[in-house]
């Protein structure tokens, strides 16, 4: 039975998600599994996090830890871990939660943004968001019953590059235009999926400004907080005025290879944290209990690992964009995350909907057009996103069968 059988005159979906209802990645998903494509579609690695972090976990199961209900805001090995991480990397930007009142451990970063909207949106409220947006984003905010205002952020062709033939940049002026009586935060993320783009300080902090003289709460998913090719990293819990009114969120899936074990945290103010974890008691209450005590080793990784991690992936973004400027996309840098977008019109090609779903039959790979992440559909048109955090030879096979595809 689908969404819109079943009890005569009216859909079974709901109003608010029934935009949501389908999307393109089963589609997707199904064309790889049945042409045998290399599947850079979804951002997964196909190799798991450390060893020793692996461990950890068989030893939380078998030692009994975590196999029942643990506490509500998470293990308290774990939230001193998620602090003392805070303090070991952005320590230095004044920022140092308290375990006990400052953390909270949720289902993956997904249901910490969920819980966070659900927490601090009255109906009506409006939320900006930088479009193209990770696809939990729009559906969650529906979900609360606000409106998104999406910010577009636009190619760039500067800084030449050798891999690359610009960024996506934030528009400050119509980020600030956008801006109403009615927005109550600030969806940002940083660096943002699905576009590479890792914000500057001076971007942040005007971003910061805006949200203090408008008043406006910040809601920011950090999950690539790691993986920063070119730039740097900064929270925007750490400009003047952002800690008392941010809620950050960051998550072991990408820090450490495990995107399936789903533990996610947000570090704010003692307020924001009880108000979202409000939410949360009643979304999941609690998840992952031995894979928490594993995550509290993994935040304790000594910095070569977090060096090495970005190294590797720093590799596979360079063998995967020379790779695709060879074979005549156009590629944007990725300063930051999994992901690489290219523009397809350099190709002949204008839809990237279309050539996506052509890609498995014609060459065997599987992207996924970013055209879904937009509420501005033509803005996001051309362009195609490609995982990167595949084993190189994985890469270079899917380079291999791109460059032999007709352009
Ligand atoms: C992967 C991803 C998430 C989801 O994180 P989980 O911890 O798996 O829930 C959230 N935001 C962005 C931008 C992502 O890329």
């Amino acid at each position: 039975m689908t969404a819109d059988q079943g009890v005569p005159g009216r859909p079974l979906l709901n109003r608010r998600l029934a935009e949501f209802g389908t999307t393109i990645f089963a589609e997707m998903s199904a064309l790889a599994v049945r042409t045998g494509a290399i599947n850079l579609g979804q951002g997964f690695p196909d190799t798991d996090g450390p060893e020793a972090v692996r461990e950890a976990a068989v030893r939380a199961l078998r030692d009994g830890r975590g196999n029942q209900y643990p506490p509500g805001p998470g293990i308290p090995e774990l939230r001193t871990a998620v602090a003392a991480h805070q303090r070991r990397w952005y320590g230095q930007l004044g920022l140092d939660p308290d375990p006990e009142t400052e953390v909270l451990v949720t289902a993956g970063a997904t249901e910490a943004i969920t819980a966070a909207l659900l927490a601090l949106l009255e109906p009506g409220d409006e939320v900006i968001a930088l479009e193209p947006y990770y696809d939990s984003y729009a559906a969650a905010i529906a979900m609360a019953g606000g409106t998104r205002v999406p910010v577009t952020l636009r190619p760039s062709p500067s800084e030449g590059g050798a891999q690359g033939e610009g960024t996506f940049r934030l528009d400050l002026d119509e980020l600030r235009d956008a801006v109403t009586d009615r927005t109550r935060l600030i969806l940002l993320n940083t660096p943002h999926n699905p576009t590479g783009t890792v914000l500057s300080r001076d971007e942040l902090a005007a971003i910061a400004e805006l949200c203090v003289e408008r008043g406006l709460l910040a809601v920011t998913d950090e999950v690539y907080e790691h993986l920063v090719y070119e730039g740097e990293h900064i929270p925007i819990a750490s400009f003047p005025g952002m800690r008392e009114r941010t809620v950050t969120i960051s998550s072991a899936g990408k820090a450490f290879s495990f995107t399936g074990w789903k533990v996610g945290w947000v570090t704010s103010t003692p307020e924001l944290v009880s108000a979202v974890r409000s939410a949360k008691q009643f979304l999941t209450y609690v998840s992952a209990g031995p894979f928490q005590y594993a995550v509290a080793e993994a935040l304790a990784l000594p910095d070569s690992y977090y060096t090495q991690l970005r190294e590797d992936l720093r590799a596979q973004r360079d063998l995967l964009s020379e790779g695709l400027a060879e074979a005549g996309f156009g590629v944007f840098r990725a300063p930051g995350t999994y992901f690489v977008t290219t523009d397809i019109r350099p190709l002949g090609e204008s839809s990237g909907i279309d050539f996506c779903l052509a890609l498995p039959e014609r060459c065997g790979v599987v992207a996924v057009p970013t055209q879904v992440f937009y509420d501005h559909e033509a803005a996001g048109a051309p362009f195609v996103r490609f995982a990167f955090c595949k084993q190189q030879d994985v890469l270079a096979d899917a380079v291999r069968r791109l460059k032999g595809a007709p352009g």
